[in-house]
């Protein structure tokens, strides 16, 4: 079976083609700068086919996109599939899924008119995704399409985790409440963790820290999310390349009076000159932070310190709420590759059961246990596929659709 895994945004859109029963992937690549020229990248993972690297194809509209797409993947040179009757089913990631998707679905009519009908909450994200499905819908209409919902795993969270501490009919009336994203690299690296400790998810309590460019927690207590640090938008929670995450909402009235901003202002200085960014004044990339900080640079160094202090409290706070851990994982472009800030982050939590072996963390970007043997609770590195969650639930779906 292959499905293609879609990702689209409002100028861009990311695909894999992927076989969910082996995991193999046969092609992935990008359309960016849609509505503007277009720019495609096509990179086959199969020998001797050759890849395209940003070339210019027009893309007025993501149908255009899509069906450059599908071209290079049936292409007789350069294609991996013969024909386009060899995709059996389009995953497609869809960021709000609001209270309506507790897990992912196949789209028809019904599920077209709630994602419009959740664009509000997701003003920026929702609409693009909608675009892509309509695509691909217009591309290929017999083939079938599922959503997958990045909110959709943290829709188990209870009541006292998911409420904000605002009048009630903010959340009754206008759906306000945390809602968590990254669902879907969660629950796929929780589903890896328990696979890893030989044991079954509903026996163990988790907390899975995806820390990329942006940056979430996620409590996990029997396979199933009770909290998460992201919330009614991914701007909440610990800082990120350039968001603040959780900030006293006085802040934001002080600096509006002061430099008299408009919300629409303020919130741009929250959502991308903020996090790491803001406060070293250097990068939002890590990498670059490491490079000023090695370099005597206080303010980066403090940026990356104020990043992993703050992971470590979620940690601690999450692990109370479950009332122990058995493993922490780390994921995402930052818990795969950077060492010391694992390292940074784990270590000091000896008093909770948590021994780091410095040897083993010195890994990248494979599945490793990274905590010592005598460690109680376990540390785990795991690379996070959200790609090959969408295209196994998507294959689950029609599978399941087909009887
Ligand atoms: P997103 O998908 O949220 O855009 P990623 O998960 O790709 O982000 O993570 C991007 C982040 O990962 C960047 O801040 C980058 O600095 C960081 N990163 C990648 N490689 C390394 C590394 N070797 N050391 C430290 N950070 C790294």
């Amino acid at each position: 079976m292959n499905i293609l895994v879609i990702n689209a945004g409002s100028s861009s859109l990311k695909y894999q083609l992927l076989n969910p029963d082996t995991g193999a992937l046969l092609a992935k690549g990008l359309c960016e700068r849609i509505g503007i020229d277009g720019k495609f990248t096509y990179k086959p993972q199969v020998e001797g086919k050759a890849a395209q690297d940003a070339v210019d194809v027009a893309m007025p509209t993501h149908a255009e996109a899509i069906k450059a797409v599908l071209d290079a993947l049936v292409d007789k040179d350069n294609g991996v599939i013969g024909s386009m009757d060899e995709i059996d089913a389009v995953g497609h990631r869809v960021v709000h899924g609001a209270e309506t998707f507790a897990c992912s679905v196949m789209i028809d009519e019904r599920v077209m008119q709630a994602l419009e009908d959740n664009i509000p909450l997701a003003p920026l994200h929702n609409p693009a995704n909608i675009v892509g499905i309509k695509a691909c819908q217009a591309c290929m209409p017999n083939v079938p399409m599922v959503g997958v919902f990045d909110t959709a795993f943290h829709q188990t969270m209870p009541p006292k985790a998911y409420i904000y501490a605002l009048p009630y009919e903010y959340y009754e009336k206008d759906k306000v409440r945390r809602y968590g994203f990254h669902g879907t690299s969660h629950r796929y690296v929780s589903g890896r963790a328990a696979a890893m400790l030989g044991k079954d998810p509903s026996q163990l309590k988790l907390i899975s820290c995806h820390l990329g460019n942006g940056s979430s927690i996620t409590a996990v207590d029997g396979g199933k999310s009770v909290d998460t640090s992201m919330g009614f938008t991914p701007l909440a929670g610990v800082p990120m390349g350039t968001r603040s995450g959780d900030l006293d909402a006085g802040v934001m009235q002080y600096l509006m009076n002061r430099y008299n901003m408009n919300i629409d202002e303020m919130l741009n200085v929250l959502n991308k000159k903020s996090g790491v960014q803001g406060v070293s004044g250097v990068s939002s990339d890590f990498r670059d932070l490491d490079d000023a900080a090695s370099k005597g640079n206080e303010r980066a160094a403090l940026a990356v310190d104020m990043f992993n202090y703050s992971v470590k409290k979620t940690i601690g706070a999450y692990a109370a709420a479950m009332g122990g851990v058995d493993a922490i994982i780390f994921t995402a472009g930052v818990g795969e590759n950077s060492a010391s800030q694992r390292m940074a982050i784990a270590s000091g939590l000896e008093f909770m059961g948590v021994k780091m072996d410095a040897e083993a963390n010195n890994v990248r970007g494979k599945e490793a246990v990274i905590s010592a043997p005598d460690s109680k609770v376990k540390v785990l590195l795991i690379p996070t596929n959200e790609e090959l969650m969408i295209a196994m639930d998507t294959a689950e779906i029609v599978k399941a659709a087909k009887g």
